[in-house]
């Protein structure tokens, strides 16, 4: 495979400010009992892989782009690590959400050829998100917005919060969901055998993330809204047919003669459908050809972006994993950066 025959855009690479990171040690070593501290008090230990990790996260022009190089890597799409600011008091979560928001920018224009990037916002301050939104879109030119799933147990389709999906939508700013664990109550459950991170429990909450929308009927009321998920769509592509086939079963006429099942509401369209009309997937640390296969297959090529997910997952398995696809170049290009470059609004080269 030629190196330059495609350019190549990553669309869930993750980055972190120091201010932030001080943010999370404090939390790791204070007793607050929290699934997503499983893993940060990992992170932030003494180990050569923990320290690693960190230094990668905090460095984005140096050595991230050496290595972006060494593999022909043309541009990485920046989101501020998870689970961003979304553990920490509103206030404070919405000032440093500017801050980091305010250095990204920065860094793109120093590198507008290498880099762009997601805000990141503080949903647990909805208003002061919708406005930072719009900012990020408006004057930094940032290219859209990282939510990284549930903020203090909840989800994106309770109305609180629907002024960020507005502002979303308005805008044109694709939502990536990017995963963190599960809430407290839910992560009990996953907390044997430590599920409650990337090998189950990062796919289980950010599905349902994705799921509670469908259910909620969020692209009925916002029809333009496009999300995005990472891990080649968190497994719901898988359940497409059992979500249509349930939901049809529970909002039909039977049950709306009943009146039995009202509390799943009516939906215009078949779930399915708006994961295929609002949704973007990427192959984020999901360097497998029988997932690419399928998903091709459901819900079909021009929504399907490349990603690495550095430095958690590596460059050196996910361009050899998108350069031998069995893919027609065609569709090749659109995946390794055509179609980041229409949803994300990213120059062409
Ligand atoms: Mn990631």
């Amino acid at each position: 495979m030629n190196a330059q025959k495609f350019r190549r855009i990553a669309t869930e690479e993750a980055w972190q400010i120091p201010e932030i990171l001080q943010e999370m040690r404090a939390l790791a070593a204070s007793n607050v009992q929290d699934p997503d501290l499983v893993l940060w008090r990992i992170l932030l230990g003494d180990t050569t892989p923990s320290r690693e990790t960190i230094r990668k996260l905090l460095d984005v022009e140096g050595d991230r782009l050496k290595e972006m190089d060494a593999f022909g890597v043309d541009v990485h799409l920046l989101l501020l690590t998870s689970p961003g600011v979304q553990m920490l008091p509103p206030d404070q979560a919405t000032t440093l959400a500017q801050l980091a928001n305010d250095r990204l920018a920065e860094i793109i224009a120093r590198h507008p050829r290498r880099f762009a990037g997601l805000a990141v916002i503080a949903p647990q301050a909805p208003i002061s998100a919708a406005k930072e939104i719009d900012r990020a879109m408006n004057k930094l030119k940032l290219n859209g917005v990282v939510i990284n799933s549930h903020t203090n147990g909840e989800y994106l389709d309770e109305e609180q919060y629907w002024p960020i999906l507005e502002a979303a939508e308005a805008l044109d700013a694709p939502i990536y969901i990017h995963p963190r664990s599960p809430p407290p109550g839910a992560a009990a459950y996953l907390a044997k055998y430590h599920l409650e991170d990337a090998i189950w429990g990062f796919q289980a909450e950010t599905g349902l993330h994705g799921v509670r929308l469908i259910m909620r009927g969020v692209f009925d009321r916002f029809p333009k809204l496009r999300i995005v998920l990472g891990h080649m769509g968190e497994g719901i592509p898988y359940w497409l047919h059992r979500l249509d086939h349930m939901h049809r079963a529970s909002a039909g006429s039977q049950a709306a003669a009943t009146g039995a099942l009202a509390w799943r509401p009516a939906l215009k369209l078949r779930p399915s459908e708006y994961f295929k009309q609002n949704f973007l997937i990427t192959t984020s640390g999901m360097n497998w050809n029988a997932s690419l296969d399928f998903c091709m297959r459901v819900v079909g090529v021009d929504n399907i972006m490349w990603a690495v997910d550095y430095p958690y997952q590596q460059t050196k398995d996910a361009v050899p994993f998108m350069d031998a696809a069995p893919l027609s170049d065609a569709d090749r290009h659109k995946i390794y950066h055509g179609n980041a470059e229409r949803v994300f609004r990213i120059a062409p080269a």
